[in-house]
């Protein structure tokens, strides 16, 4: 059979690439806890209507982005999940998870769109996201920035800038809508293609066109702004003051809009100029509407999704660590069959105490040659290698041997290598990783 690839659009992540997802996964897990947020698992797959109501029917995804199939053994109508809240809000819903009081709840996983594959666009990509659930003050708005924030700080990451705006209430939308739709009907023959189709269904996205033609109409369109009312406003002033109190710098563009349906009041996104036309690296903002939209009982919500390959892109850019780093900390070697068998018993004592062991592996029993195995030893990146070889076995010892060269733990040894007793072996390799580590 001739070779497969993948599925056009979705990546695989090589070993290569490991240290730069561990660090982002790393570091979204520890800033979410350290404001209390607390993990959300919920499958990939789900009904369809979750997200056709949840999203709304003509949203861009719904509309032409969503992998939907019908389940051959039973009929029903699934589709792999194009963003995460619709899900995250099932689940609440579900499992009433908001009984005694709101919830601070994050998630990062795979998310499927069928769109165009270019740079920093995929088929499959993953989110990291947070959902702040019964909470209606603009402080929990601020504090959804305000992690978006210590992630890059934690990151390094500093070219990332923040928009604001503000999109009101439905019944305020409501109005703004009926004044863009006079708006726009009146200059229908400037209008392409997107945009004629958007003016019944989601004239507010028409705002949202990148197509330079359509500029300066758009920007002498009816404003939002001039419809939202004056709570709207205090709650929007309200996110402001504790973003300046917190020293978070942002710009207001008023034509921001978010592509799903469910946003009230603060809608925001992170955006970068390092990345191309894929800029936007984390969108999100309130929608207080969705939980009684979806069937349960009010409650307002705030969160964001953000892309995580996007920003593993800005990481890869900017790292000047060496990310390929070694990661194990002894490589055993061994010489004989007999040898091999008490190697892999060694080996299995020092992992018991916490080290990453990486034990050579022979064919057939054999044992390649000393010369190779140290020189896969050092190609390990391991700070030390284990030999065991017919002398070590009839001593009940292991030689120890410092890997590198300008390692300065050779000096704590008594030597670049020194032989040990099996039984005092985990207990030596302990203290020189550690002196190792110190240095
Ligand atoms: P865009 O305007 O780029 O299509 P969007 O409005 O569809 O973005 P959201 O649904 O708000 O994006 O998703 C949140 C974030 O997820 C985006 O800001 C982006 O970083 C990331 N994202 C969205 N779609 C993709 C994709 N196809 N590939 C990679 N990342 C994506
Ligand atoms: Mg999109």
């Amino acid at each position: 059979m001739a070779p497969l690839s993948g599925v056009k659009g979705m990546n695989d992540m090589l070993p290569a690439d490991a240290p730069l997802w561990e660090r982002f996964e790393s570091a979204v897990k520890n800033v979410a806890q350290a404001y209390g947020y607390r993990q959300i698992r919920t499958p990939i797959l789900e009904h369809t209507r979750l997200f056709t109501r949840g999203i709304g029917e003509v949203t861009d995804i719904v509309e032409k982005e969503m992998y939907s199939f019908t389940d051959r053994l039973n009929g029903e109508e699934l589709t792999l999940r194009p963003e995460n809240t619709a899900s995250v809000v099932r689940a609440v819903i579900e499992h009433n998870l908001l009984y005694d009081g709101p919830k601070r709840l994050w998630y990062f996983g795979p998310m499927f769109r069928h769109e165009r594959p270019q740079r920093g666009r995929l088929r499959q990509f993953h989110q990291f996201g947070v959902e702040a659930m019964g909470f209606a003050g603009p402080d929990v708005d601020a504090e959804v920035i305000l992690i978006g924030q210590r992630l890059w700080d934690d990151l390094g990451l500093s070219n990332i800038r923040l928009e604001l705006n503000t999109i009101g209430q439905p019944a305020e939308r409501a109005l703004h809508r009926e004044a863009l739709i006079a708006y726009f009907s009146q200059h229908e023959a400037l209008l392409d293609a997107d945009a004629k189709r958007r003016l019944q269904t989601n004239p507010l996205r028409i705002l949202d066109t990148k197509n330079p033609a359509m500029q300066d109409l758009v920007n002498a369109a009816p404003k939002l702004i001039d419809y939202v009312g004056a709570e709207s406003l205090a709650h929007f002033d309200g996110v402001q003051t504790l973003l300046r109190e917190t020293g978070i710098a942002f710009t207001i563009n008023p034509r921001l809009v978010r592509g799903l349906d469910y946003y009230n009041l603060t809608v925001f996104e992170w955006i970068t100029d390092a990345l191309g036309a894929q800029g936007t690296v984390c969108g999100g903002g309130r929608y207080d509407p969705l939980m009684a939209q979806m069937g349960g009982k009010p409650a307002p919500a705030c969160g964001f999704g953000m892309g995580a390959e996007r920003v593993i892109e800005l990481l890869r850019e900017q790292s000047t660590e060496d990310v390929d780093a070694s990661s194990c900390d002894v490589y055993v070697v061994h010489q004989s069959a007999p040898a091999a068998r008490v190697a892999m018993r060694v080996a299995e004592g020092l992992r018991t105490v916490g080290m990453d062991v990486i034990l050579h592996s022979t064919a057939d029993g054999q044992s390649a040659s000393f010369k190779s195995q140290m020189k896969k030893a050092d190609a390990s990146g391991a700070s030390f290698a284990v030999i065991i070889g017919e002398d070590e076995l009839l001593a009940n010892q292991a030689t120890v041997k410092a890997l590198r060269a300008d390692d300065s733990t050779a000096g704590s040894i008594g030597g670049t290598q020194q032989r040990v007793d099996f039984d005092k072996l985990a207990e030596y390799l302990i203290d020189a990783l550690v002196s190792d580590a110190s240095l």
